[in-house]
């Protein structure tokens, strides 16, 4: 039984390989059957082997000749089974050197896919960022302009409710400015509340002045005039100011607007562009 065993374990690679004689082929399979171990894990192996060879390289198939070669070392009772094992064995050898190169290089090709993957995507998010950084600045300009609005709303809101507030008094007064000599065209108008001391002046068709230079208000108590502020134009030539307080009102004479240095000035220097009697009454 050992001795058989010693003999049919070397024959297991040829057996795999179909190489045997019909009559050592059923030998190997009694002894299989009977249930000897160690035969069994190497037919078991040896298949596993024989299997990949195809499938992993198809060069590596074995030679044409090495069932022949089988063959006559087995009917010239050589002990040939080890060599046919180290034929297998190298075989085995080179096609897991193939897989594990092939291997690499598909690790390789997938490394610097999944690199240039990243790589995109990072100039992807690069752009991204920068594309939510100029989105974010847009949208905080359109919040400060949002709110500038907001306060030229509430501004002009406030000026207009002036406006009525000395507009809607029953003792509303309205004093005409006229444009003098040097813009005829020119036209003023003051509405004074004498009771509440406050009153809105607004001009018209005034020239735009020039640079450095700003159009100024005055009110006349007797013959003194008073700073009543400056006042810019827009575009048509229109200006207007509120004047918050009117001390001594019953003493007011008459409004003025000359032309002065920008800031304005403690007395009129320049031309006088408009000016409006106050009416007794
Ligand atoms: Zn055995």
């Amino acid at each position: 039984m050992t001795e058989n065993h010693d003999k049919l374990k070397d024959s297991i690679a040829a057996y795999c390989l179909g190489a045997l004689e019909q009559d050592e082929q059923q030998a190997l399979e009694s002894h299989l059957d009977q249930g000897c171990h160690e035969c069994q894990e190497i037919l078991t192996e040896m298949r596993l082997v024989v299997q990949s060879m195809p499938f992993s390289v198809p060069g590596e198939k074995p030679p044409a000749e090495l069932k022949q070669r089988i063959l006559t070392a087995v009917s010239t009772e050589e002990y040939a089974a080890p060599a046919v094992v180290s034929e297998l064995k190298e075989g085995v050898a080179r096609a897991s050197k193939k897989l594990v190169e092939e291997a690499k290089q598909r690790w390789m090709r997938a490394t610097w896919a999944l690199s240039f993957a990243m790589v995109l995507s990072i100039i992807g998010f690069g752009v991204y960022t920068q594309s939510l950084k100029k989105r974010v600045a847009l949208l905080e300009n359109q919040v400060v302009i949002g709110a500038q609005l907001v306060e030229g709303l509430q501004s002009e809101l406030d000026r207009q409710r002036r406006i009525l507030n000395v507009v809607n008094s029953p003792n509303i007064r309205i004093v005409n400015l006229d444009g003098l000599d040097v813009s005829p065209s020119s036209q003023g108008v003051v509405y004074w509340d004498p009771l509440q001391s406050k009153a809105m002046f607004y001009a018209f068709d005034l020239p735009q002045p020039p640079s450095g230079k700003e159009y100024q208000l005055w009110m006349l108590r007797g013959t003194q005039p008073v700073d009543a502020g400056v006042f810019s134009l827009d575009e048509q030539g229109k200006g207007s100011s509120a004047i918050a307080t009117l001390s001594d009102s019953a003493a007011l004479t008459a409004f003025a607007v000359t032309l002065e240095p920008k800031g304005g000035s403690p007395q009129p220097t320049g031309d006088m562009y408009l000016l409006g009697v106050v009416t007794k009454g």
